[in-house]
């Protein structure tokens, strides 16, 4: 178990959130809900031991939880004696809409508590973003009639690039195109439902926290490859935003000042050298004449055995490593999670990735590097975190709060489920 450090433990006086008893309820209802994703079915006795809390308060929880639709009532258990309980599970019927926003498309998904997607579709985008969100909000409301009888939620949307923590307009989305828009409140107008909006490696990665691949690592990087190269940044059990909420930018750190133009304006920068766009560029100069025209086709090309697109793969695979270094400098993640298509051909990938890393190996062993789920499975599974996540950023860092109370963390009630 963890160690504690003893002593005064600095407090910044400028930031305090003094807990009250709705925090305390809020916190206990979170254990409830994570309890009961991670182990449905389960009876509201077993919540109880697991948990630590009594049971009239679990059994208000769980009241409360079935009210607000997060959970509903399943099978009834059979045990060798005695009363027989009835079991709680996620209600599969609330589901949310996720969107998964590019340069050139967005996919529209519905995606239920569980993360599992139901419905799928893809819509173009252009320069233009009225037009383009008028074709997003068209589709959302298709799959609404497709489900009448599904409760949704609301709608996360995973951009590519950053949200203005003062005004929730998307800033910083170079690849975009896009001039200052306020995508969030145009999607609420159209379909009078609640929209979150976060920078899509971000919620790939509050995903992974949310569906619990994650449990317990607290030093996690999340890099997205695609068009781009975004990162989210999970240091020390905290969701790192930063200033402006630009924190993970080490797409847009120049490698080479003297390389080749960035869509943020700059020259080099490391995405320039590791996005899907790169390894099209070096495919192209391998073999100006070549069929591939999207990055897929390259996979594919290289899958059938193409010299040159496998030779272009393994160019942005050595790129995404070196990056890697710098991550790796900077904040020592003890996991770094990789999204995008380039997962589908990971035996490809990882090796070389994994080997520009070993290098940058300062103490101890490097990073475990791993592929998150194939496509743009990871990116809708996040988008529909942002609204499934009850927990706020802050939220988040409470963890280690219950920890110094001498509580349990989600952590302990889980490996004693597991012992
Ligand atoms: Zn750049």
């Amino acid at each position: 178990m963890r160690q504690h450090a003893r002593g005064i433990r600095p407090i910044d006086l400028t930031d305090v959130q003094l807990a009250s008893s709705e925090t305390a309820r809020r916190i206990n209802r979170d254990i409830v809900l994570e309890l009961i994703r991670a182990n449905q079915p389960i009876s509201r006795a077993d919540l109880s031991r697991l948990s630590g809390l009594q049971r009239s308060t679990v059994s208000q929880i769980v009241e409360q939880l079935i009210q607000e639709k997060w959970v509903c009532e399943g099978a009834i258990a059979s045990p060798p004696r005695g009363r027989r309980p009835t079991l709680l599970v996620l209600n599969e019927d609330l589901v949310v809409i996720a969107v998964d926003l590019h340069p050139k498309q967005a996919t529209v998904a519905t995606v239920d508590l569980n993360g599992r997607l139901l419905d799928r579709s893809i819509v173009p985008i252009t320069s233009d973003p009225a037009a383009s969100t008028k074709l997003i909000t068209d589709c959302i409301e298709r799959m609404r009639l497709a489900l009448p009888l599904k409760s949704i939620e609301g709608i996360g949307i995973a951009l590519p690039g950053r949200v203005d923590p003062v005004n929730q307009h998307m800033i910083f989305a170079p690849n975009l195109h896009w001039p200052d828009y306020d995508l969030k409140g145009a999607v609420e107008t159209a379909t009078s439902l609640p929209v979150k909006m976060e920078n899509a490696a971000t919620a790939c990665l509050l995903a992974e926290i949310t569906f619990r691949r994650m449990d317990g690592v607290r030093d996690i990087v999340l890099v997205t490859i695609s068009e781009g190269v975004g990162t989210g940044v999970f240091a020390n059990g905290h969701l790192i935003s930063g200033h402006h909420g630009m924190a993970g930018e080490f797409g847009h750190v120049a490698l080479d000042p003297s390389g080749v133009r960035c869509g943020c304006g700059r020259r080099g920068c490391w995405e320039t050298f590791a996005s899907c766009s790169a390894a099209l560029r070096y495919y192209k100069a391998l073999e100006p004449r070549g069929r591939a025209s999207n990055f897929n086709e390259l996979l594919n090309l290289a899958e059938g055995g193409d010299a040159n697109a496998a030779e272009a793969l393994a160019e942005q695979a050595l790129y995404i490593g070196r990056g890697l270094r710098l991550i790796i400098a900077g904040l020592s993640p003890a996991v770094i999670l990789i999204a995008g298509d380039i997962t589908s051909a990971w035996h490809r990938f990882g090796p070389l990735i994994e080997k520009e890393v070993a290098e940058q190996t300062l103490v101890g062993t490097p990073p475990r590097i791993l592929p998150t789920h194939d496509g743009d499975i990871a990116r809708l599974r996040g988008a529909a975190a942002l609204v499934f996540q009850r927990r706020s950023t802050g939220a988040l860092t409470k963890t280690s709060h219950r920890k110094s109370n001498g509580k349990k963390s989600n952590r302990e009630f889980r490996a004693a489920l597991r012992a």
